[in-house]
């Protein structure tokens, strides 16, 4: 069954078109099952109907015509329930109803899937049959089957045939892609992929005007790709491996007229274009190489791939004339990449960033967290949509909610821009406030610091406030290199971020890589890196690594007092006493190497993140280790949630306003005063509006946060009381969900005159 399965949808994907598509899969699917009818039915929220879409078996006229209320009939009924109906005696049941365009008065028997994707219904799928039976359970898991692979494809070609010209002169039409809030804040540009490279997974299938020249063009492109793929091979000296050359062989093979060609041309034939046609032709291969039990031939799938998209290019450039160069960024600018990195971030203009676009990744990764620190609106995990389908098109971006907004409509766009005007006139309000100290109108003090280390030079600038750095990640600098920075580099590095600022306390932790920050150099493969080698577990297993470090750090404070020094991912106390143990030597060491000369070496004070949940269980044994502690929420929350903070599928349910999460905070503030440890929230939620208050509320005096939402938080702070904030505390730990607790953060913003600008969790 499953092999059935695949091959249908495997079909179904090759035809761009996504009407076309779902004809070819009734067609198989009343092949393969022997049914006498098969139909779909897709959901038009706006007039809230089922549409009949595809179908081989109802009357064929009736498609597009037949429409379904959501509460009517079978079908309606399927929807409603979503789940699948198996009726032996469809005109026999009570919600039947009867509607004669379709012609289905020969069928008796009826079986019913919904289309379901992310919890909402796309539509429904169905099979009939004429004599009065019941669907076996066999054919009933295969349709509950089919419909779930289906869901994806048709969410995945609505989006494409959304955001693509699929005529030759249509525009594309507005469409909202869902993701999830990465940074917060409005941004009005222009998309800019990248990595845009021509790809003919992206190509929207067209139909052409003339053959002739469409053939003159695929045979054009083919010309010039075998003189590059011929220029390749020539380059390519005799010490080459024999899978590589093997790779050259197939590449020849393909560009030949009887290969590839025949077929790309009978399609051209059928009124295709050339590279709608090679599309076809091409993943038609590609899915077969893939289907195979043999991985070397799997992985030539890429191979054809590869070669396509070069014949593409050239049918595009040579034949039709288009420009395909790499792009500069221009002003206002959307960046949008498949994952976007520290470097892509560093390498574009800042100037013209205004807002970004990660197809994966999700609200607490790195790459989000930098967004943050940046203060630029990013939404990540846009799953369905593939960089090269919103590059240069207008895009709004809501980072607060997610959403991307494509080519909109000129009212949404008005709307959008009335919203970052009044961002505006509030950012400047409490621009005038930024140097005022933090402190509650009844007096409680709270202690702002800082989170660097992502990218060097926006975190600091231009801060007078911060009481020192909170939290120095120093895995960036490891990441961006192509070996282990030597002690050396490592000491020049630290000594510029210790002594800037020499009389605030700078708190470096050590290599926290593994999970989603990974050495290019160091590569490691787990099956589930946010449960594997990680943070102090990678460095403890490594101490010449952690020993560079640490030494760096130490020879990095000689003559300063500012140095702290943080240990992550802390799991037990064994951890802290070996990492103590190393740290001590890497202390005598420097003291013997610096004996005899003017300099001072200062113990710096040693302290630990608490963000795996097993912690919360061991502060009183663990207090009697460290100085400090950290609260690593972002890392807690997904622990506590068992969610991966990366993964866009369940970013919904990655939430650190969790009730469960707010208690465990709560509960680390109350230990760590009785024990008389000083302690710190340096996660993301210190530096959002609500989290803020919540975690004062609950006794916190320090937070470090990124400098971009220090101002805003310092804001925040200086006009909500203690008393206020331990009531909207007391409120979020007895609800019963992250949503009531937004609830309850979004009206006692409005009620401070915040308004909707400054949104819970954001
Ligand atoms: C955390 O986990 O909350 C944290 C601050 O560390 P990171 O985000 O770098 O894992
Ligand atoms: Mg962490």
């Amino acid at each position: 069954m499953l092999t059935t399965l695949k091959r249908i949808v495997q079909e179904m994907i090759q035809i761009p078109v996504l009407d076309e598509a779902l004809f070819r899969l009734t067609t198989r699917v009343k092949q393969t099952t022997s049914v006498d009818s098969c139909s779909i039915y897709l959901a038009d929220y706006d007039n809230q109907e089922f549409v009949l879409k595809a179908t081989d078996g109802l009357a064929r006229e009736s498609v597009e015509l037949v429409r379904i209320g959501f509460s009517e009939g079978l079908i309606g009924l399927v929807g409603q329930r979503e789940e699948p109906l198996n009726i032996e005696n469809a005109p026999g049941h009570p919600r039947f109803k009867h509607y004669p365009e379709v012609k289905e008065e020969n069928y008796l028997a009826f079986l019913g899937t919904p289309i379901i994707h992310q919890r909402r219904v796309l539509g429904v799928i169905t099979m009939q049959q004429g004599e009065m039976r019941r669907f076996s359970e066999d054919e009933e898991a295969f349709l509950v089957t089919l419909a779930a692979q289906v869901a994806l494809e048709i969410t995945n070609a609505d989006i494409r045939g959304a955001l693509s010209n699929t005529s030759v002169d249509a525009s594309p039409r507005q469409k909202n892609v869902r993701g999830v809030a990465g940074s917060p804040g409005l941004a009005v540009g222009k998309g800019f992929a990248f990595d845009a490279k021509i790809d003919l997974r992206n190509w929207v299938a067209r139909k052409a005007r003339g053959d002739i020249d469409e053939i003159n063009a695929y045979r054009t492109g083919v010309e010039a790709t075998r003189k590059e793929v011929d220029n390749l091979s020539k380059g390519l000296d005799e010490g080459i491996p024999e899978d590589v050359k093997s790779i050259f062989q197939l590449y020849h093979h393909l560009l030949d007229a009887n290969s590839l060609g025949r077929e790309v041309e009978a399609k051209i034939h059928q009124g295709w274009d050339a590279a709608s046609s090679l599309k076809m032709v091409v993943e038609d291969y590609a899915a077969r190489f893939q289907n195979m039990e043999d991985p070397y031939m799997q992985e030539r799938a890429i191979d054809i791939i590869d070669l396509s998209n070069r014949i593409l290019t050239n049918i595009l450039i040579t034949v039709k004339g288009q420009k395909v160069e790499r792009k500069t960024p221009q002003e206002d600018s959307i960046l949008i990449a498949d994952e976007v990195s520290a470097s892509m971030l560093a390498e574009f203009p800042a100037q013209y960033l205004k807002g970004i676009v990660s197809v994966r990744g999700s609200n607490n990764s790195h790459a989000a967290i930098l967004a943050r620190a940046m203060g630029v609106p990013a939404v990540m995990g846009c799953q369905n949509v593939s960089p090269g389908l919103l590059d240069e098109k207008e895009i709004l971006l809501d980072g607060y909610a997610g959403e991307v907004i494509v080519a909109p409509a000129p009212s949404i766009r008005s709307e959008f821009l009335q919203l970052i005007q009044e961002e505006q006139v509030l950012a400047e309000r409490i621009a005038e406030e930024a140097d005022r100290p933090s402190e509650s109108p009844d007096g409680w003090k709270m202690s702002l610091y800082v989170n660097a280390g992502l990218s060097t030079e926006t975190e600091m600038a231009g801060n007078s406030l911060s009481v020192g750095i909170g939290l120095y990640r120093t895995e960036i600098p490891f990441m961006l290199r192509e070996r282990f920075p030597s002690e050396q580099e490592q000491v020049v590095l630290y000594r510029q971020i210790l002594e800037s600022a020499p009389n605030l306390p700078i708190t470096m932790r050590t290599l926290d890589v593994g999970g989603d920050k990974p050495l290019p150099y160091f590569p490691i493969s787990e099956e589930n890196p946010f449960l594997g080698w990680r943070g102090i577990r990678l460095t403890l297993d490594h101490p010449e690594i952690f020993l560079v470090q640490v030494r760096a750090m130490l020879r990095a404070s000689l003559g300063l007092n500012n140095l702290q020094i943080m240990l992550p991912m802390i799991t037990s106390v064994s951890e802290v006493k070996e990492a103590n143990r190393l740290i001590d030597q890497a202390f005598y060491e420097i003291g013997d190497e610096i004996k005899g000369q003017q300099l001072v070496l200062n113990r710096p004070q040693i302290g630990i993140m608490l963000e795996v949940p097993s912690v919360l269980y061991q502060l009183p044994q663990l207090a009697k280790h460290v100085d400090f502690f950290s609260v690593g929420s972002n890392d807690l929350t997904q622990y506590l949630l068992a969610v991966d903070r990366n993964n866009s599928r369940v970013a919904n349910l990655y939430n650190c306003y969790h009730p469960a999460v707010l208690s465990a905070l709560y509960d680390i503030v109350k230990q760590a005063d009785n024990y008389k440890v000083p302690v710190t929230v340096c996660g993301e939620i210190a530096g959002e509006p609500g989290g803020a208050i919540l975690l004062m509320g609950m006794g916190y005096r320090k937070l470090s946060m990124n400098a971009y939402n220090l101002r805003k938080v310092n804001w925040l702070i200086r006009n909500v009381s203690l008393k206020e904030s331990k009531r909207l505390l007391s409120c979020a730990l007895t609800a019963t969900s992250h949503e009531q607790v937004f609830q309850h953060i979004n009206e006692f913003l409005e009620q401070k005159g915040l308004g909707g600008l400054i949104r819970a969790g954001a």
